[in-house]
Order: structure tokens, then sequence, then C-alpha cells
């Protein structure tokens, strides 16, 4: 079954084609093809990169103006010219799309209708950085392929089930009928990576207690009990929780009345000040990439060490929360950008808890490992680096969904 994959942000859009075949459903497999169009080097300007697993390369610049023609042209590049992997379009027999925000009503993946296009752009007030980019998608995808099935796969859906006392906030209890709750976010990644550390440990996610640390640009937590998450770091937006790149976390929300009062702040300049400038970026005045905070630390700035010490100290914080709320830990398991990179973060994030008997192997951990176990035999806690794979574990949800209706 040929299942197209759309993963739409603000700033980049990922696509990939998949073949699944029923009998290579439990390991990840490559594309076919995939395609990545970034908005953020030029301005008005789109750079598509499209690869194909025959090793055919595109490389394109168009003008950014017309998002959904940029998707039309990218479709395009399946069947025709030097990166064709498919006769007709009508090869493809689902198209997959990661959507951001499912709120309340949508508690698992499903097709996409009327009803759920108006349900994600109601939601966008809650995502307003992804769920219109991701209706956009959906939509340019219809115009090429009006009759194939769409299906939207909700980030926020692995933590719809996450008990009340986790996912309530401690404000007026009228307020929760406004929707105002944790919905937590990463739910694919976070779903795949409990999938996938079962799966190397050789038991069933039912049986494991984890903490998984998506640590990209965004990051957050999830306390993962019976392969269900029971609590997580972020919470009714993507803004909550741990530092990040260039967000700031959780905050006291009396530093917001603060500022609107003396300081005389918009909603909009706090937006953008708790989304784009800080975090690592806004302590270290360097970067929101840890690579570049590194290599300032490495010529002595004092900023950059201190966005370090501070990202690592609410790492250790968080992930003491989550081990309370899971009164346990069989493993604890890093993922994207930064968890599956970053030697130092991780070393640094498993020396808070060598006292419960966890061991990290310091040698493994700096081998740059990949779907590896990097405790040491005798670790009371596994240590995991899963390498996230939020397209394919979105195609297994088509896969999944559209065989169970056939
Ligand atoms: P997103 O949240 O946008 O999906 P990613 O998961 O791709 O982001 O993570 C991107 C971040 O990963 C970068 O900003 C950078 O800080 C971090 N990163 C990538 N490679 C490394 C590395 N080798 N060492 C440290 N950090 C890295």
């Amino acid at each position: 079954m040929k299942i197209l994959v759309l993963n739409a942000g603000s700033s980049s859009q990922k696509s990939c084609l998949y073949d699944l075949t029923e009998d290579k459903l439990s390991e990840p497999q490559p594309p076919l093809w995939d395609a990545h169009v970034d908005w953020t080097h030029q301005q008005n300007v789109a750079e598509i990169k499209v690869k194909t697993a025959h090793g055919a390369v595109l490389e394109e610049a168009l003008p950014a103006d017309d998002r959904p023609a940029i998707t039309a042209h990218l479709l395009a590049t399946l069947w025709q010219g030097k990166t064709k992997v498919i006769e007709t379009l009508a090869e493809i027999d689902a198209v997959g799309h990661r959507v951001v925000h499912g709120g309340r009503e949508y508690l698992a993946s499903t097709y996409v209708t009327d009803e759920v296009k108006a349900a994600i752009a109601r939601l966008a007030v809650l995502a307003p950085a992804h769920n219109p980019a991701n209706l956009e998608g959906i939509e340019a995808v219809e115009r090429v392929l009006p009759s194939t099935p769409q299906v939207a796969v909700f980030d926020t859906a692995f933590h719809a089930h996450m008990p009340l006392e986790a996912a309530t906030y401690p404000i007026p209890y009228e307020w929760l009928t406004k929707d105002l709750r944790r919905y937590g976010f990463h739910g694919i990644s976070h779903q795949y990576c409990t999938h996938r550390t079962a799966q190397i440990l050789q038991t069933d996610p039912a049986a494991l207690k984890l903490i998984i640390c998506h640590l990209g640009n965004g990051c957050s937590l999830a306390a993962v009990r019976e392969g269900h998450s029971i609590d997580t770091t972020m919470g009714f937006t993507p803004l909550d929780g741990l530092m990040m790149g260039s967000r700031s976390g959780a905050i006291d929300p009396g530093i917001l009345i603060y500022l609107l009062r003396q300081e005389g702040y918009t909603a909009d300049q706090l937006n953008q000040m708790l989304n784009q400038d800080s975090g690592l970026k806004g302590i270290s005045g360097v970067s929101s990439d840890l690579r570049q905070i590194q290599a300032a630390i490495a010529t002595g700035n004092e900023r950059a060490k201190l966005s370090f010490a501070m990202y690592i100290h609410r790492l250790r914080s968080y992930i003491g929360a989550m081990l309370a709320s899971l009164g346990g830990l069989d493993a604890l398991v890093f993922t994207a950008g930064v968890g599956e990179n970053s030697s130092a973060v991780r070393a640094a994030a498993c020396e808070a808890f060598s006292f419960l008997g966890l061991k990290l192997d310091l040698e493994k951990n700096q081998q740059t490992p990949v779907d590896q176990d990097i405790a040491m035999s005798d670790s009371t806690v596994r240590v995991l680096v899963i390498h996230t794979q939020e397209d394919w574990a979105i195609a297994q949800e088509c896969w999944h969904l559209h065989t169970k209706n056939a």
C-alpha cells in the first residue's frame, strides 16, 4: 500500500512516500521518495530538496508566496522527472497528515471529512503556528488527489487519556468548560518511541514504565505507563514545561501579569518574547541551536554556560516530576535533534538519577547511538536513544485505519 505523508510546519514541510507491506510493518522502512521544503533561509523563496530511495536528488528554489502551488509542484515530482517513483498519482492509496491539535474531539487518527477540516480550523486558535499549515496541506492535496482518502494523525491524541488530575490546571473549575486544560504535544513521537523501546527491549509496551525525553527545537517529556501517556510537560499550548530552543517553557504566570500591568506589553509582544526570544536563545543571546551554544561555551561565553546549566536543571527537575507520577522507571528514552545527538545532555540528565542505580555506559553514549540501549548491564534503569520517525508512524496509522476499514 502506497502512503504519502505530509508533515507541515510553520517554516518547513516534510513529505514522504512509503510502500507498506504487512510483512515489513514492524521495522521502520526508508521512504521511496522524500521531499523537504524550507521557507526560512531566503526571504520569499521556498527551497525544495527531493530525494529518492534510488539516490536521485532534485534541488530547486521557487517563489514562496503560493504554498498550495508548491505542494502541487512537489507532488508532480513523484511521477515525472528524475525523481519519478510511481507511474501515476492514482497509485497512492492514502495520504496521512500530521495535525498538531485535535482538541478534546479527536482522540485517535481519523479520515479527513469537512467536519474534521472545520475542527482543525477551529482549533487553530490553540496552535496558530501549526494547525493552519496542516489544513493548508490537506487542502492542497485535495486539489491534486480529490478522491484519495486522507487521514489526520493528531499530536495531542497520545495524551488524550491522561488522568484528570494530570490534565487539569488548578484554576477556576468552570474554565475547564472552555477547554483550558493540558493537552500535551509531540504525541506521535512519544507513541512511536514507546513502541520502538518495547521492541528493542523485547517486551510489551504494557509491561513498561517509561520517561520519553523529546528534545528538539520544541521539548517535552512524557510519562508512559502500560503504553499510555499519564503525564507530560507541555500543556494547553506547546509553550509549557521544559526550557526549549527559543521557547521559555513554564514560567511564573505572575510575570505576564506584571509585564502587562507595569510595562505595557501587548499580547502579541508577550507571544513573540516567550515563543521566539526565550529559552536557550533568550538566555545565551547566541542561538536556539544547542550546537552553537556548545561552541560558545568552549570560548568561555558565560551566558551560553548559564543557558546550558538552566536547560539541564529544568530537564532534571521535570524528569523527577515524571518519575513521581510513574512511581518507578524501566527506561529513560532520549529522542529528537538534541536527545539523539547530544551526549552531553544525556550524560548530564542521567547523572542526577545515579542514586536510583541508573548507570549510563559513557562509552556507548559517545558513539552516536541509534535505536540502542546505552545503559550499563547492571543499571537498574535502561537508557535508550531512539531515532524518532514521526512520518513512518503516521504512515503506519494510515495503514491500520485503512486496513481496518477495507
Ligand atoms: P524540531 O523540533 O524542529 O523537529 P529537531 O528534532 O530536528 O527539531 O531538533 C533540532 C535541534 O536539534 C537543533 O536546533 C539543535 O539544537 C539540535 N541538534 C541537532 N544536532 C545536534 C548535535 N549534533 N548536537 C547537539 N544538538 C543538536
